[in-house]
């Protein structure tokens, strides 16, 4: 067998109910410990996967490059078909939002949350936050999302659910 004939073995990564890719991304380059390149790289997706975790969707993403992504990471391409917006949903960029009373209670991004079309959350009837209640600093982009605080001055998601208002 030649070298490159061998797949490497990755820790992989459980995508949860609803999660974004971007934040699914993120977790799956951690527990590998890859850069964005990295991962560009290994699935011959060059910058392709940074721009999805930016929530970049223009062009769409094709079967083929998720059929590269779903062999690196070892999960159904329908599975990672989930974590992108429907088909004709626009999406917007920034800012980040958050729904704090969503992430207590499943910890990640959900893809809902970026679509242009949303502006509250449909579970709990809540505003979306889009920048941190205290300092005013917006959120980073999902794949960033490590311990579930602010990324200045580390005031939990969790804490922020009391700033948030009822639609
Ligand atoms: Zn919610
Ligand atoms: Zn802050």
């Amino acid at each position: 067998m030649k070298v490159d004939e061998i797949q490497p073995w990755w820790f992989l990564v459980e995508p949860l109910e609803g999660k974004s890719i971007s934040h699914y991304l993120g977790r799956f380059r951690r527990a590998n410990e890859l850069s964005p390149t990295q991962l560009g790289k290994i699935s011959s997706l060059g910058a392709i996967t940074s721009r999805w975790e930016k929530f970049r969707f223009n062009p769409p993403p094709n079967q083929e490059q998720l059929e590269a992504l779903a062999k690196v990471v070892a999960i159904d391409v329908d599975r990672l078909a989930q974590m992108l917006p429907p088909k004709g949903v626009g999406m917007k960029l920034s800012p980040i939002r958050l729904c704090a009373v969503c992430y207590v209670e499943n910890p990640c991004h959900r893809m809902e949350w970026q679509f242009k079309q949303t502006d509250k959350c449909s579970k709990h009837k809540l505003r979306l936050l889009s920048e941190c209640p205290n300092c005013k600093a917006r959120f980073q982009i999902p794949a960033l999302w490590i311990d579930g605080w602010c990324s200045r001055c580390f005031l939990s998601f969790a804490e922020m659910v009391k700033s948030q208002k009822a639609v």
